[in-house]
């Protein structure tokens, strides 16, 4: 009968309309970037969309055409509550996809494509390409907190002490005491990552550093410490060298220093009134021609910042210390 076949043809469409759903689920397992998923969603939703408007024209709109025949009251009050209750169901899928769609974090973030931008920019910023710039780009806010504080930024900082030393077991002190390294003091030595953290990596604030720096409280970073140890204990002199302003930051740098194990050094120079404005490069340059003049022969150099590295005899080898939170001249 003509009810029949209608019953027949709505369990049909509901049947087909359920396969939807396990292919969203199937689609979201291949997802991997956020472009590519929201663009899943919107072809699934409009799909949804579809055959409930089909669902909806089958079973309400051809209904009345039986109204009036025995059964057909019935039929159509079983069928009006089928279409309800697809397109309640739909409703809510379609609501749970935009609500996936929504959030960036459904698939691991590392694979997001923001991320892939930001870890392009890190690159460029590692690899000195990158200058000038003054606060970490906006998007990548998180991403630099993550690479920070979530074991990447450790590996990287490990993999580097792992190139110095295989570079040190190569070389060795000689007896006159004149084999120096050069020990860039934030970021490299001491950590700035808490005040850093806590200004949202926004631009350099000469007093709000000022402040930081002057409690003393920078932790050590552990692998530059050992570094630091081994090498005077293979007969390297290590002269410590920070952009930092002497006469105000001088006595708290050191305490800081002595407080976190790094004691031993040869000599702490740090920015004296007449290089108050320079930029890092040439002044750690002029610091460093003093060194060559009084006979020292500067073997390594590891420092955060390139204007730590480069400029005038910046020594035979020099590392890179990983740092995107901020850029000095
Ligand atoms: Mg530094």
């Amino acid at each position: 009968s003509a009810a029949s076949i209608i019953d027949a043809s709505i369990q049909v469409r509901l049947r087909s309309s359920l396969l939807l759903p396990s292919l969203f689920v199937w689609k979201r397992n291949m997802i991997v970037t956020w472009k590519e998923s929201l663009t899943t969603c919107y072809v699934v939703c409009f799909s949804y969309v579809r055959r409930t408007y089909q669902l909806i024209t089958s079973s309400v709109l051809s209904s009345p055409r039986l109204f009036g025949n025995p059964g057909r009251a019935a039929l159509m009050g079983s069928s009006q509550a089928l279409a309800l209750w697809v397109v309640i169901t739909h409703l809510l899928s379609l609501g749970g996809g935009f609500v996936s769609c929504a959030k960036p974090s459904f698939w691991p973030s590392s694979a997001t494509h923001d991320d892939a931008g930001c870890l392009s920019w890190r690159v460029m910023v590692e690899a000195n390409n990158a200058r000038g710039w003054r606060t970490v780009p906006a998007p990548c806010v998180g991403y630099v907190k993550a690479y920070m504080t979530r074991g990447q930024y450790g590996r990287d900082l490990d993999s580097v002490m792992e190139q110095v030393s295989a570079y040190v077991d190569q070389i060795a002190a000689a007896a006159d005491g004149l084999d120096a390294w050069i020990f860039d003091i934030d970021d490299t030595c001491l950590s700035n990552l808490l005040y850093y953290q806590a200004k949202r990596f926004g631009a350099y604030d000469p007093m709000a550093f000022k402040k930081w720096a002057s409690q003393g409280a920078c932790p050590g970073i552990p692998p530059v410490l050992g570094l630091f140890a081994a090498l005077q204990d293979k007969g390297f002199k290590v002269f410590l060298l920070s952009g930092r302003d002497e006469e105000t930051l001088g006595s708290c740098t050191s305490q800081n220093l002595e407080s976190e194990g790094f004691s031993g050094y040869e000599r702490l120079m740090m920015r004296t009134p007449e290089y108050r404005g320079q930029s890092s490069s040439l002044f750690k340059s002029a610091m460093r021609k003093q060194l060559v003049d009084e006979g020292y022969r500067i073997r390594g150099n590891l420092g955060d910042q390139w204007s730590d590295l480069q400029g005038e005899n910046v020594g035979d080898r020099v590392f890179k210390i990983p740092n995107p939170m901020y850029f000095v001249p």
